[in-house]
């Protein structure tokens, strides 16, 4: 079975395969030989997968594409103010080899004949004799291979490339160009000259809408303020004469090359590699154009028609009331956070954090009450924080933390590096970070109890009569099971019941906490001292889950037998002891069910 994107894309190619209108370039002689019959399309996702249709291994010289990524070199290498002060960014409105510098005698850009021998210079100033390997290994990391090079072609243009030779000489005349002209000029007919398949060049408009990271080797490239500026240029000047139609219709970051090959880069899309060596009036390949017109205007792809809707971010939006996290709590500690359920907001979001949603998040934090001391956001679901949305969510921190209220993550790793280091290097914040959110909720329930509950000493021992599953025994009774109970003691770290084991007694906690895990790790509950566990066994045969102690921990085992023989003596006991425990698991299920709830009515 093929992919919707495989199939459109052959249909792509079946539509165009006819279509043999323009003719191959012939001013390099070497080109004319060219077969115009040939037809590739690649398309690669920036999960590297890669969509090959027809001739797409078929090598053919790069041409003009080579600009924008010795372009983006020159930028990585010598930084940007070097390279703008020698090589504009304006389009020319000129052929790609007219022999014209602007007023103050630069290239117009870098996608032109001039720019682009300006800019094969200034990697030459730096590199002398090694420029073409540097810049052959460069674009060979681009696509991800060892790229070859086409000798003859290069020989062909070398004999006949005069009017670069102008162009040089022009360069060097306003001392844009090093002192070795010709060895520029070597340089740059050899980087013309190296060999891509429609293949490669997916890969390698990939890497740019990709953030400079080749999306196949995963290697960064380039970095993503040289990829916005290669772009730029590639949007204003890289499709000759026919940029602003293009721009127009097809709306991508493009360039093409006489050599018959097209990259269009869709940041954070794709990238797309065409080849058919026929060009029309403007030097641009005639099908090559019209594969790119047909997946942008059906799949709507214009970079100027995007669309999002930012309220979505916030997946749910809620506070403790009814809420809380999976440590089980004396019902002292439940009221206490009851009574302070509106200190706590929780905002669990998805998706991209961008400028947009990043605001929307931060007007509705400010809409909080008053009373707001703790804001949890969790991150688990947000596939990416974008520059402007750290520098955002770094004011909000400020501004939230300044008015005294914490700011706490979950899900996900925010460091105030991060966000210190895009927003003011003076704010020095301390995050804090859960790895998941039902840990950040305990944070908070312990924060919230250990400020209004100086009398709830957790280090004290909590009696039977307080546990809460003998709520409503009498003293007598609780007298003869306590003689019933073994004592056990564990230390912190050790597991105390294992999932599987047979279920032939359960506990009364006394002092410490436990924490009921599942095989893979995952926390089912905490429990606190006046809680008991492995009660489940008055119900079933075996474990269903592990026991860790999570500090010391004080305990008083009861085995079923001695339970059993307990309520034939006290039969009332096993039937308050019963209701007690179907009370704590209905306490569960209305907490699992508020959850459920909020997790589907918001948005
Ligand atoms: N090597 C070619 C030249 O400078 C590249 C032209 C192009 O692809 O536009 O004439």
């Amino acid at each position: 079975m093929n992919t919707p994107l495989q199939k459109l894309l052959e249909n792509c190619y079946d539509d165009l395969l006819g279509d043999l209108s323009g003719k191959v370039a012939d001013y390099i002689p070497e080109l004319s030989k060219s077969d115009p019959k040939r037809f590739g399309i690649s398309l690669t996702t920036l999960d590297g997968h890669i969509y090959d249709i027809g001739d797409s291994q078929f090598p053919f010289t790069i041409q003009s594409i080579s600009k924008a990524f010795v372009f983006s070199m020159a930028l990585e290498n010598l930084g940007s103010n070097h390279v703008e002060s020698v090589i504009g960014v304006e389009p020319s409105g000129e052929a790609f080899n007219a022999i014209r510098l602007t007023a103050d005698n630069r290239p117009f850009n870098p996608m032109v004949n001039a720019g682009a021998i300006a800019c094969t210079g200034l990697i030459v100033a730096t590199e002398g004799k090694k420029a073409f390997d540097k810049i052959h290994e460069t674009l060979s990391r681009f696509a991800g291979r060892k790229l070859g090079v086409d000798e003859e072609v290069y020989r062909s243009e070398s004999l006949t490339g005069d009017r670069n030779r102008a162009i040089a000489w022009l360069l060097r005349n306003y001392s844009r160009l090093p002192e070795n002209v010709d060895l520029v000029l070597d340089v740059y007919f050899k980087q013309c000259s190296i060999l891509v398949t429609s293949h490669d060049l997916s890969v390698m408009a990939a890497t740019l809408a990709n953030s400079g990271i080749n999306p196949v080797t995963g290697e960064q490239i380039i970095s993503p303020y040289v990829v916005a500026r290669t772009l730029s240029v590639m949007t204003s000047s890289g499709m000759y004469d026919y940029a602003g139609q293009w721009l127009y219709k097809v709306g991508m970051p493009a360039k093409s090359g006489v050599g018959g090959g097209i990259i269009a880069s869709l940041p954070a899309t794709l990238g797309l590699g065409t080849y058919s060596p026929n060009l029309d009036s403007y030097g641009n390949s005639v099908r090559g154009i019209r594969v790119c017109e047909k997946i942008s205007s059906y799949l709507n792809l214009h970079v100027l028609s995007q669309k999002t809707d930012i309220k979505t971010c916030i997946l749910a939006d809620y506070g403790l009331s009814g809420i809380s996290s999976r440590r089980s709590r004396r019902h002292e500690e439940v009221n206490i956070l009851q009574d302070h359920h509106d200190e706590v907001r929780i905002i669990e979001l998805i998706g991209a954090l961008t400028f947009a949603t990043m605001d929307y998040v931060s007007r509705a934090v400010i809409t909080s009450s008053a009373n707001l001391k703790y804001l949890i956001l969790d991150l688990r679901r947000v596939s990416g924080i974008t520059d402007a949305a750290k520098i955002l969510l770094n004011s909000l921190q400020n501004d939230v933390e300044h008015n005294g209220i914490y700011i706490i993550f979950s899900g996900r790793t925010i460091s105030s590096d991060d966000l210190n280091h895009i927003a003011s290097k003076n704010t020095l914040l301390k995050n804090l970070n859960f790895r998941i959110l039902d840990e950040a909720i305990e944070w908070v329930e312990d924060d919230i109890i250990k400020r209004y509950a100086e009398l709830l000493n957790p280090n004290e021992l909590v009696s039977l009569s307080e546990q809460f599953l003998l709520a409503g025994f009498t003293d007598k009774e609780i007298e003869t099971i306590s003689g019933l109970c073994i004592e056990r003691n564990y230390k912190s770290g050790e597991q105390i019941l294992f999932a599987g084991d047979s279920s032939k007694s359960f506990y009364f906690l006394l002092l410490g906490k436990v924490s009921v895990r599942l095989r893979s790790g995952i926390r089912l509950s905490s429990l606190s001292a006046g809680m008991s566990f492995g009660e489940m066994a008055l119900l079933e045969n075996l474990r269903s889950a592990d026991v860790w102690a999570d500090t010391d921990v004080r305990c008083l085992e009861l085995t079923l037998h001695a339970y059993n023989n307990f309520t034939k003596a006290f039969p009332e006991c096993g039937e308050k002891l019963m209701k007690n425990g179907a009370l704590l698991l209905s306490q569960r299920l209305r907490m699992a069910n508020a959850k459920v709830d909020i997790l589907s009515s918001s948005n």
